[in-house]
């Protein structure tokens, strides 16, 4: 009943296998080999961009960082939604990498961007030589509070950007669980919907770490390989990250961890409302924000779960849960039986 993130989970066995099986002879390093190659081809054709350029990383927040370092310069605004990880979760990262770039707070209902809120945003920044000049949109899907954007809410906001001249990044941390919730091909998902420059994750969706960044725009794909060398994140044995890439994108198995996720989510979130717990958003992909009376979170501690409070009002508590691609469905009733309120 371990449900405080997704990364608590263990790596899938197939993921350890292709380590295993990677792990014979001689490769060149950086990213030359043929591991990385194959998996560079692979994440183009489930794209459905042949000519983007993929580089891989070891954790979310180096290819958030180094991608928004790339698209936005130092006297830059990266627009982000309030909650974003960006934001909240990764001690100053993109303003570092950048050398100062400055986050702009989007607001809006259930962890996605309001059009107004951003084009509002947009309008207050460039021109003049006191404020800061527009740099970079960034959007989370999944979003931190469990919600997905469709390939149309995506073209909207997308939409605004390109208009002002700002290009769009997407950390997908959970974009395997956004394509399974959407049922949307990758492609409409992402730069078919104005999207410039993906952080593909596959640590959320059980690999050990690793994640892509695609470019789908290609201007600036030269820096952002200047930038991973400069920053360390050009990892020498580059066949092994490639290696856990290639088992998640092997067949359908990383929307089949993706979907087993959220289908878990699903199942929580209906046992929870059935027993009258208010669910803060709606349940569309694998993280949950769930409030019950007092008391509710230490007994279902002592039965052995596993979650992260959130701030609640008072008589009440809440928790952020999440469920992952070896969620159990026995975890999930074990779960709800120990709420005992009914
Ligand atoms: C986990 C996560 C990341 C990446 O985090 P790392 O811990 O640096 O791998 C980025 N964005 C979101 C939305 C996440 O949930």
């Amino acid at each position: 009943m371990f449900f405080t993130s997704d990364n608590a989970a263990p790596v899938p066995p197939e993921v350890l296998a292709a380590l295993s099986e990677a792990n014979t002879g001689y490769t060149p390093g950086y990213g030359t080999d043929a591991v990385t190659a194959a998996v560079q081809d692979r994440i183009r054709a489930v794209l459905e961009a042949p000519e983007a350029v993929v580089h891989l990383v070891a954790t979310g927040t180096a290819a958030n960082a180094l991608a928004l370092a790339t698209l936005c310069p130092p006297w830059g605004a990266v627009f982000c939604h309030t909650h974003a990880h960006v934001q909240e979760d990764e001690c100053g990262a993109p303003e570092f990498f950048s050398a100062g770039a400055k986050l702009l707070q989007v607001e809006g209902a259930h962890g996605k961007m309001a059009p107004e809120a951003l084009a509002r945003r947009i309008a207050m920044t460039g021109g003049s030589v006191h404020g800061v000049q527009r740099g970079a949109l960034t959007l989370t899907n999944v979003t931190e509070a469990g919600t997905v954007y469709t390939p149309d809410e995506t073209a909207a906001l997308a939409r605004i950007a390109h208009e002002a001249g700002v290009p769009v990044h997407l950390d997908g941390a959970r974009f395997a669980n956004a394509v399974a919730a959407t049922g949307a091909s990758p492609a409409d998902l992402t730069w078919r919907s104005g999207v410039d420059v993906l952080s593909f994750g596959g640590t959320k969706n059980g690999l050990m770490g690793v994640e892509a960044v695609v470019f789908f725009a290609l201007d600036r794909a030269w820096e952002f390989e200047l930038r991973r060398k400069r920053s360390g994140h050009l990892l020498s044995k580059g066949r092994y990250l490639a290696a856990q890439m290639g088992a998640m994108l092997e067949g359908n198995r990383w929307l089949d961890w993706a979907g087993h996720a959220n289908a878990m989510a699903t199942r929580l979130a209906e046992g929870l409302k059935a027993r009258g717990v208010t669910l803060w958003h709606p349940v569309q992909a694998n993280i949950l924000f769930a409030q019950w009376p007092a008391g509710t979170s230490a007994r279902l501690r002592a039965a052995g779960a596993r979650f992260y409070d959130a701030p609640a009002p008072e008589g009440y508590e809440a928790a952020r849960l999440v469920t992952s691609w070896s969620t159990t469905p026995e975890d999930v009733d074990g779960f709800l039986a120990a709420l005992q309120i009914s």
